[in-house]
């Protein structure tokens, strides 16, 4: 298993914690990943990376307390969301950090803000990463998101070479990083970074919920 999220990980290198967990031999497409009892989402924790070491969970919470504030922060002004515009964009929120852990990009839905159905929280902090280290290799870095990535944003996290996923609350309706397809964690995948799931799921969850209320 990769412990060292700091570590580099070379292209086809390593894999994944879970990529020798017999309980995902028998999955099919369709079918929910094991261990989905009890948990808020389809998506089961089962196969996530395991959280390790106090020290990493608590870094993943700090940072995903960082998601959290972009989430809920007007994209246009910075100021928090309380216009119309940003108040029609669903409060998802995405920071990429470098290997070093210093914050690189960060990126808040602005799918209503911009008309833009490709503007999603992730794409547009991997965009703005790239950008900033001037290659689109983000091999190192870690993508944090409040919200488990769609099938989209999966996609780009896998090309853009994340190393490692760190997301909030499940999503049982467009998961792609365990709830309704696996495409991070796909064994048939080339790139395969480590996942982390539902950390700070409940605060992630109610900021969410307050939106949709
Ligand atoms: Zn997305």
């Amino acid at each position: 298993m990769r412990s060292d999220p700091s570590g580099a990980v070379p292209p086809g290198g390593a894999e994944p914690a879970d990529a020798t967990d017999p309980a995902l031999e028998t999955l099919r497409p369709g079918q929910p990943t094991p261990g989905a009892v009890g948990r808020v989402g389809p998506g089961a924790d089962e196969g996530l990376a395991d959280p390790g070491e106090v020290g990493r969970r608590q870094r993943h919470e700090v940072w995903m307390r960082r998601a959290l504030e972009v989430a809920v922060t007007d994209p246009a002004d910075g100021a928090p969301a309380d216009d119309v515009d940003a108040v029609a964009d669903i409060p998802v929120g995405a920071v990429v950090y470098g290997p070093d852990g210093a914050e690189l990009a960060i990126g808040r839905n602005e799918r209503e803000l911009t008309g833009d159905p490709t503007a999603h929280a992730e794409v547009l902090a991997l965009r703005r990463a790239a950008e900033r280290l001037g290659r689109w290799r983000l091999e190192g870095c870690t993508l944090v998101v409040t919200l488990e990535p769609c099938t989209m944003c999966a996609g780009a996290i896998a090309l853009a070479r994340i190393s490692t996923v760190v997301f909030g609350a499940w999503e049982p309706k467009t998961g792609a990083v365990g709830s309704l397809w696996d495409v991070l964690r796909d064994r048939r995948a080339i790139h395969r970074p480590e996942v982390y799931g539902g950390v700070l799921e409940t605060e992630n969850a109610a900021v969410l919920r307050a939106f949709f209320r």
